[in-house]
């Protein structure tokens, strides 16, 4: 049967499809809190009990913390995967909700239905998005078109702790064609993304030491070099006036964007100045070169995130102090290294350091940028499929921040995942008086119906 009977049904479908998610809300499955682990085990077994109804063989498995819901449907076509977190961000303060987090229900915001109630939006009502999509095909065609693999974790909002081991023992079972992830969001009100860059994370934390103790300036003040001085002339001069990052070798490894997803891009219309207007800034201070939305996407960075030294307290202290201390971070980009980037800054900070001054780091780990490979053809099919559906045609986008479990896909299971997701900038996840657009949802449903088409007829 066509993809348009499959659409319809959807929308038959909307009202129930609405009362099963405000049923997967009313369970409050907040992971980071010990006082809700049986909710969190309730929020599963609903899960399983949902994926059976649709004839789905879906088995809760437990780990060290909570539960896994992994379901698996046999279909011809590629295996497809799909990730989604059933837990929740806490709902302090409470005081501010303007009706309990776990009683949610439709409101109408501005003219637009919204889902008002905690995971909404982030996870649960993005998760439930492709759960009712494969209902409504199985329902039209008796049968999914592919093999499809269900895989939701509880633990997401508290850091994932027993993702990785599990990924690990279970490989052979979740390893597959494409994995789906849906926990983005759209590109304003109505272009659909993917996402397919996600800058990584290197920290330096240090302290440089010059004399031996605190110095009084009215003694020392003059002859001797105050550490403070050292140290913010070496932060000062990590960018020189065009914005650009002066580390030699930083830029080693920096890609620049496939002219398609150049022209993508561009026609986003980034308006950066209400986007820095709202935290009352005016100017991109990246590099000047570069359109702002790639400062925040595709360019990596250099930022000191924390400075102290001497005395900081009430009144004065004509003190000289013995060390000063800061916290710097870059976010990553391509194929940057983590390890030539802290060798590079190290190399960088010392040979600036006077005679007889020391220093001390205490770093963790860095983590390279990731970058999905667009030439897998899945890609353009489910961007294209999404075209379909919006009033804006889909763009491939970069995320500013990390989204470790698509890295973890590539890293243990050697899958590509593909980020699609239907949030909106104003969902308010993780803060009181969370929301999912009544709209989005639908959409949202149909888009994935539409993916599952491409990915098993175009492909
Ligand atoms: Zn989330």
């Amino acid at each position: 049967m066509s993809l348009e009977t499959v659409l319809s049904r959807i929308d038959q479908d909307l009202p129930s499809s609405i009362d099963r998610l405000m049923e997967l809300l009313r369970i409050p499955s907040i992971s980071t809190d010990p006082a809700y682990k049986d909710d969190c085990q309730t929020a599963a077994d609903w899960l399983v009990a949902d994926l059976q109804s649709i004839g789905i063989d879906a088995q809760k498995r437990q780990t060290p913390g909570h539960p896994m819901v992994v379901g698996h449907i046999d279909g011809p076509g590629p295996h497809i995967l799909f990730y989604g977190h059933y837990d929740v961000q806490p709902v302090d303060p409470l005081e501010l909700w303007d009706r309990d987090p776990f009683d949610p229900a439709l409101e109408e915001v501005d003219g637009h239905k919204v889902i008002r109630g905690r995971g909404s939006s982030d996870d649960k009502g993005q998760l439930m998005t492709f759960v009712e999509a494969c209902r409504a095909w199985k329902a039209v065609n008796g049968s999914l078109p592919c093999k499809i693999t269900f895989f939701f974790e509880g633990e997401e909002e508290s850091g994932s702790p027993s993702l990785i081991p599990f990924m690990q023992d279970n490989s052979e079972e979740l390893k597959s064609d494409i994995a789906l992830i849906c926990d983005t969001g759209l590109f304003g009100d109505s272009t659909p993304t993917i996402v397919t860059m996600l800058r990584g994370l290197l920290g330096e934390d240090f302290t440089i030491t010059g004399p031996d103790r605190d110095l009084h300036s009215g003694m020392y003040g003059g002859i001797a070099m105050n550490p403070i001085r050292v140290l913010t002339r070496i932060l000062a001069d990590l960018h020189d006036d065009t914005g650009r990052i002066t580390l030699p070798g930083f830029y080693d490894g920096v890609e620049e964007l496939p002219e398609d997803v150049l022209a993508q891009w561009q026609g986003l219309n980034f308006d950066h100045e209400s986007f820095l207007g709202e935290v009352g800034l005016k100017d991109p201070a990246g590099e000047q070169d570069r359109m702002p939305i790639e400062m925040i996407w595709s360019r990596p960075t250099c930022d000191v995130n924390g400075i102290w030294g001497g005395y900081t307290g009430a009144g004065f202290k004509t003190v000289l102090p013995s060390q000063a201390s800061a916290k710097v971070s870059f976010r990553l980009v391509s194929k940057q290294d983590p390890n030539a980037i802290r060798k590079a800054f190290r190399e960088y900070v010392e040979s600036r350091l006077p005679e007889g001054f020391s220093i001390e780091y205490r770093s963790d780990k860095g983590s390279p940028g990731s970058q999905m490979s667009i030439d897998n053809p899945m890609f353009e099919q489910a961007r294209l499929a999404l075209s379909d559906e919006w009033p804006n045609p889909a763009a491939y986008v970069g995320c500013g921040g990390s989204i470790p479990i698509a890295g973890y896909f590539k890293d243990i299971l050697g899958t590509d995942a593909m980020l699609i997701g239907f949030g909106k900038d104003d969902d308010q996840i993780h803060s009181p008086n969370e929301k999912y657009d009544l709209s989005s949802f639908h959409h949202g449903v149909r888009s994935w119906a539409r993916i599952l088409d491409a990915l098993t007829k175009r492909g």
